[in-house]
């Protein structure tokens, strides 16, 4: 899926952790092969290629995630939406190319989850339109973690974290204390905006600055906003914390897309995730269930 994963783990035999982490990479290259638009090999490209004209057969594991994309489009009204990628496909941020005011217009058109249509019992994909094409660029990555760290637990691992791309999950602590995890400055290539202590959870963050090139002081990047078509403008980086990665990933691309106060309204109502999104001002905005860090909040009154 055209990103980087990495294995950090404690075992005290070096040997078997060696084995462990190549156990990690092959089912992260197997889903790779299964899930990635990039390979004209994957189920999801064949399901481009020819879901339009009759039903195509998905297979428990994709058509469970794809399932799963389907609901948390319901849950955020739209905001995610793996047919995001009629129009993304024409995006290559190496060669700097996006695609003319006129092919985003017509392809926009085709941007809608409920095109997709799924038969549970047969587990076919269906497109009720020509042109329709899904994108699991915003949920597979942290469907790898999810399984990497399943994979570690279940062969004893009691410490360790899976990360792909900008989402990680964190299986136990650093061994007695939480992992400090960096969130990323969004404007300042290599600085942390801040570093927040979890165990045992998922974080994902998207941001403005991984796949982008700049032209005419607008930065055109891989976050899509489905109503219009556009990259999504309103936040600088938008990071979910919570118990499943699936979760995560899809949310922080969802919170990203919706902006401050829509997702962070979003988050409010999912009991188990909490969220930090810095805007395009760089201004730092924390769920409900967040305190800000002591520094950053009003100081106390000075006794007399
Ligand atoms: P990263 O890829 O940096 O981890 P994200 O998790 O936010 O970042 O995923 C961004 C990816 O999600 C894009 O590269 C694209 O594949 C996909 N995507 C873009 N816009 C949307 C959208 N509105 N809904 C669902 N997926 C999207
Ligand atoms: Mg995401």
């Amino acid at each position: 899926m055209g990103t980087e994963v990495s294995v950090y783990l404690w075992h005290e035999d070096p040997e078997a952790a060696r084995l462990l982490v190549d156990a990690v990479f092959s089912e992260a290259e197997r889903i790779d092969a299964l899930m990635s638009t990039y390979k004209e090999s994957s189920l999801i490209s064949e399901i481009n290629r020819h879901a339009a004209e009759a039903p195509v057969f998905a297979g428990n594991e994709l058509f469970t995630l794809i399932q799963r994309a389907l609901d948390i489009s319901v849950l955020t009204r739209g905001a995610f939406d793996i047919t995001y990628d009629s129009v993304g496909q024409h995006y290559d941020f190496h060669e700097r190319k996006r695609p003319d005011p006129a092919t985003v217009e017509k392809e926009r058109a085709l941007i809608d989850f409920r095109l997709v249509r799924l038969d549970r019992v047969a587990q076919t994909v269906f497109f009720a339109k020509p042109g329709v094409r899904i994108n699991l660029g915003g949920i597979a990555k942290g469907y790898v973690v999810e399984r990497g760290v399943d994979l570690l637990r279940n062969r004893g691992v009691k410490n360790a974290i899976v990360t792909a791309g900008g989402d990680s999950r964190l299986l136990g602590d650093r061994r007695g204390r939480p992992f400090m995890i960096g969130i990323r400055d969004p404007r300042i290539d290599g600085e942390v905006a801040m570093s927040v202590p979890l165990a045992d959870e998922a974080v994902s963050t998207s941001g403005d600055y991984e796949r982008f090139f700049d032209e005419d002081g607008i930065r055109y990047h891989h976050i899509i906003q489905p109503d219009t078509g556009a990259p999504a403008d309103q936040v600088h980086s938008a990071t979910v914390f919570g118990p499943d990665a699936v979760m995560t990933d899809a949310l922080s691309t969802s919170v990203f897309v919706m902006g401050v106060d829509l997702g962070l309204r979003l988050i409010a109502d999912l009991p188990d995730y909490e969220s930090i999104v810095i805007d395009a001002q760089g201004r730092i905005f924390y769920s409900d269930g967040l305190q800000p860090p002591a520094a950053e909040r009003e100081p106390a009154e000075a006794p007399e």
